[in-house]
């Protein structure tokens, strides 16, 4: 049993703000062979320390930056190859009771309209997703005591358990608020991928300052919440910060202490990590013009950093960033994006003018499921819904791929291309199809021989009508 002394955190946690102020002071004007050796170090997919981390974040030349967004899609390329996994979020309440200054759903916002889908709402936005041709959800919940770990596990029960003809709903991670390690079970019953805790800031005034009230105030509960989430046997965690509250070198630095301190304590670091920029939001001034805020230049420095900084890890890029800069972003390592979201509670299933109120922040990219999808086909990329590794129960699948020499031609690359096949077979456009098919085609020539009858057999159930074909 874990239990929490809250003075005795309060005192010291895993992330030493001192020594981050020194370290990011200490590297400055790195020297470019430096840069050039922690490069090298990355690509050879280890896991960087915090003065190597440091040191990249000063590079202080744009061809030392052109060198490092190089590292991290060469990387990219050489570890998780052209495929690219898609979610959508699913928002199933908004009531809460913290005060985050940022946050569209605090509980000082009087402009927001408050809303908890019922079971029967909930059917409706999982089918609304699921016909689009969804298959993997990531639910949202404000924190509030409606919100139980009971009322969690019972409404991910209910999306697992809504079909529509082919469709279903195969893998939902959860992002909510923090538990005790035994609400985590009740949730881990449930059959989970990835829970999800942003630490939004890891510098602890500005923490202080951006959550006044509610359970969200104590940053050290909120800090270790992901340990609870292992103790209860969660294995895929997911860490994040929000950009724009706090010096984003800084929050670079508290991810990596995080991963650390994750590697240290259970073997394992995390499953992905998430690096949302604060959106505008309904009735929230800090949101409309952020303290710190990241430009774009910043945001791509920051992403390619993450990813060599951990090259094992699974990195998310959402909708809250328009679609220019996605196209951008990608391709320093991103392996998972949304798609077709809509983050207004019951929005799915239904066209509400007052969306935006009840919404956490506005999105920057309202593309349907099916242009992303074309546009990633266009671009080379495997649109892949594939939740094969969960399904089989081999968790932490992006760190198999990482680690696991042949994991990728083996497993990944063969799911990816089923479950576009799918997508394509039951959902997509004409247009889309014309390309997706392509692309199949395409990429069966890069399988070897050994393979590619086992593939093309696979591709032939799906043709006939089997479903969650799969290695
Ligand atoms: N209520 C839970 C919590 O705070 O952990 C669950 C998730 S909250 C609804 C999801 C995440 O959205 C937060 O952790 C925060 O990082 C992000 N978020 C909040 N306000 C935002 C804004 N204005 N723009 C972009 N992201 C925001
Ligand atoms: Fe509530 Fe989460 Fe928004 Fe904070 S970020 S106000 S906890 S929904």
């Amino acid at each position: 049993m874990f239990v929490f002394v809250k003075e005795k955190l309060e005192e010291k946690t895993f992330i030493p703000e001192e020594k981050i102020f020194e370290l990011l002071e200490t590297t400055q004007k790195p020297d470019p062979k430096r840069v050039r050796e922690i490069l090298d170090k990355s690509l050879n997919k280890q896991r960087l320390e915090p003065e190597e981390v440091s040191t990249l974040l000063n590079a202080d030349s744009e061809e030392l930056w052109e060198e490092i967004f190089s590292a991290a899609r060469k990387l990219k390329e050489k570890v998780y190859g052209n495929r690219i996994v898609l979610f959508a979020p699913l928002y199933i309440g908004n009531e809460c009771y913290n005060d985050c200054e940022y946050c569209g759903f605090r509980v000082s916002n009087k402009e927001v309209l408050r809303k908890t889908l019922s079971i029967d709402d909930l059917r409706k936005e999982v089918e609304a997703l699921v016909s689009k041709g969804h298959k993997r959800l990531i639910v949202v919940y404000g924190e509030h005591s409606k919100y139980s770990p009971e009322f969690i596990a019972k409404t991910i029960d209910v999306i697992y358990n809504t079909k529509v003809g082919n469709g279903e709903i195969r893998r939902v991670n959860v992002n909510a608020a923090p538990q005790t390690v035994e609400g985590y079970k009740i949730i881990k019953n449930v059959g989970i991928g990835t829970f999800q805790i942003f630490q939004e800031t890891y510098h602890r005034e500005t923490y202080r300052k951006m959550h006044p009230r509610g359970p969200k105030s104590n940053y050290a509960w909120r800090l270790y919440g992901l340990d609870r989430a292992m103790l209860a046997g969660i294995d895929d965690v997911g860490i994040g910060a929000l950009f724009g509250l706090y010096n984003w070198k800084f929050e670079v630095m508290g991810l990596l202490y995080h991963t650390i301190h994750l590697e240290e304590r259970f073997g394992v670091g995390p499953h992905t990590i998430s690096f949302p920029r604060i959106e505008p939001a309904v009735g929230t001034p800090v949101a409309q013009r952020p303290p710190y805020q990241v430009n774009d230049e910043e945001f791509k420095k920051l992403v390619a950093v993450l990813r060599l900084a951990v090259p094992y890890t699974g990195m998310i890029l959402t909708a809250r960033e328009p679609a220019d800069l996605r196209r951008e972003v990608l391709k320093l390592g991103v392996s998972q994006i949304d798609a077709g979201s809509s983050i207004g509670v019951g929005s799915y299933s239904e066209k509400d003018p007052e969306v935006i109120k009840k919404s956490q922040f506005i999105l920057g990219d309202n593309r349907s499921l099916d242009e992303v999808i074309r546009e990633l086909l266009q671009e080379d990329y495997i649109p892949s819904f594939c939740t094969a590794c969960y399904r089989a129960g081999r968790t932490g699948e992006h760190f198999m791929e990482f680690a696991i020499p042949g994991f990728v031609k083996r497993f990944c690359t063969p799911n990816a291309i089923f479950t576009l096949r799918e997508y394509l077979n039951d959902y997509a456009s004409q247009k889309t199809k014309e390309i997706g098919y392509k692309l199949i085609e395409k990429e069966l020539e890069k399988i070897d021989e050994k393979r590619k009858s086992s593939v093309i057999d696979g591709l032939k159930k799906i043709d006939k009508g089997e479903r969650d074909v799969r290695f």
